[in-house]
């Protein structure tokens, strides 16, 4: 007995109220989507409050599980079988014929049978409906034995139109469907941070842009080579980004020849930042992230974050502002942008990199030292946009 349906599991918090429906459309789309990468044809529908996804054709299991458990919005994939009810005698042989299928004949489980009665029209309630399947599944396998409180497994009879039955939850990636909540725009530097934190706010819904600045030839095309894996690596949750590269080459060399070395690096992160929202504005992105995290370096003091955010007017995402490294790249090893992060390839920050970098920077000195730049730096930033390369990519 091949799977042939999948019962998608949602959060049911998430779909409370009024956007209910914008919430379920949004995943059947993004699910549908996903499922056209895998090959076989799906038919995903939405019927009474619940997902389906159907083969309608062969297909191959794992990649079809995996494909799913790349969708934000899912928190459980079900392999299900759905059946006609044929009478309840027929609907016992096929929760049987399911499990010897599964576990096989002599598998020693212990389980809880869990009926849900959709349809009230139904002959029996669930009560009954657990007993009586459960005596079923007792006689059909001599070793299994029921335990109501902590089963290896529960097997679920749902009684609608047609009946679901189903044991095995598989563990979706949860947070809310791609297009639920907007765009923004993602700094997304070689690092081990910042693939992580646009993982994390495209979780919560948010399609994402990318911005990487590019210091050709004091960064080489191999480095931009490595950012462009990582945006396709978080590409295979958030969906397809545009990746904007952006010559930063003479603006860095501008505040390299005219400003205090020591403040080379708060400077530049400014001039990113600034360059960003023009694109993020550009694009119809409503906000920024960034992978900064409180005290990690110099340049990610308070009083460096206050320093970067005074150049910005759209709310600056960063979602790693609290987390520890090793809890960032546990996540990065999760999501599996870790590997590509770690290759050692030279990134713009470390070259111009101060020995002393000023930890605590006063805005007021910093604007001073900005000022050194007056002549040169708006023609500078509108010739860094008007060169912009746009790759887009595709997981
Ligand atoms: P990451 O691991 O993300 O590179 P980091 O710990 O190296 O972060 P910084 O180099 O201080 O930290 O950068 C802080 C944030 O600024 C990054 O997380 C990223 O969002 C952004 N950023 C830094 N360099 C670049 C770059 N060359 N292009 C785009 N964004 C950048
Ligand atoms: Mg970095």
């Amino acid at each position: 007995m091949d799977i042939k349906f999948f019962l998608i599991k949602y959060s049911e918090i998430a779909v409370k109220g009024k956007n209910r429906h914008l919430f379920e459309d949004k995943l059947v789309s993004q699910i549908a989507n996903r499922l056209h990468a895998v090959e076989g044809t799906f038919e995903v529908t939405k019927t009474a409050g619940r997902i389906y996804v159907e083969a309608k054709t062969a297909y191959d299991y794992e990649e079809t599980v995996d494909a799913l458990q790349h969708v934000y919005g899912i928190v459980g994939i079900c392999p299900m079988l759905q059946v006609e009810d044929n009478g309840f005698a027929d609907l016992c042989a096929q929760v049987t014929a399911f499990l010897r299928e599964r576990y096989g004949e002599d598998n020693a489980l212990t389980f809880k049978v869990m009926a849900r009665r959709a349809r009230k029209s139904y002959p029996m309630d669930s009560n009954e409906i657990n007993a009586k399947v459960g005596e079923a599944v007792l006689d059909a396998f001599p070793n299994m034995r029921v335990n109501v409180h902590t089963p290896d497994i529960f097997v679920n009879v749902e009684i609608r139109e047609r009946i679901n039955i189903y044991t095995e939850v598989i563990k979706g990636a949860g947070g809310m469907p791609l297009g639920t909540n907007g765009k923004a725009m993602l700094l997304l530097s070689g690092g081990i941070d910042s693939p992580v934190a646009g993982y994390m706010v495209s979780k919560r819904g948010v399609y994402l842009d990318a911005v990487y600045f590019h210091a050709p030839p004091y960064t080489s095309e191999r480095a931009k080579q490595k950012v462009v894996d990582l945006a396709r690596q978080v590409a295979r949750y958030s969906g397809p980004i545009q990746l904007h590269v952006i010559n930063f080459t003479d603006i860095q060399l501008a505040i390299y020849d005219r400003c205090p070395h020591d403040e080379l690096t708060i400077i530049m992160r400014r001039y990113m930042m600034i360059i960003a929202e023009a694109l993020a504005k550009k694009n119809g992105a409503l906000a920024l992230i960034t992978g900064e995290s409180i005290g990690q370096v110099a340049s990610q003091t308070m009083q460096s974050l206050t320093v970067t955010n005074e150049v910005c007017t759209m709310p600056v995402l960063r979602p790693l502002v609290a987390f520890d490294k090793q809890d960032i790249v546990e996540l990065s090893e999760k999501i599996g942008t870790y590997e590509t992060s770690i290759l050692p390839y030279e990134d713009c920050c470390t070259i111009f990199v101060a020995k002393h970098p000023v930890t605590k920077p006063n805005l007021n000195v910093i604007k001073r030292s900005e000022e050194k730049l007056a002549d040169v730096i708006d023609g500078l930033i509108r010739e860094a946009l008007e060169t912009e390369e746009v790759i887009e990519v595709t997981p």
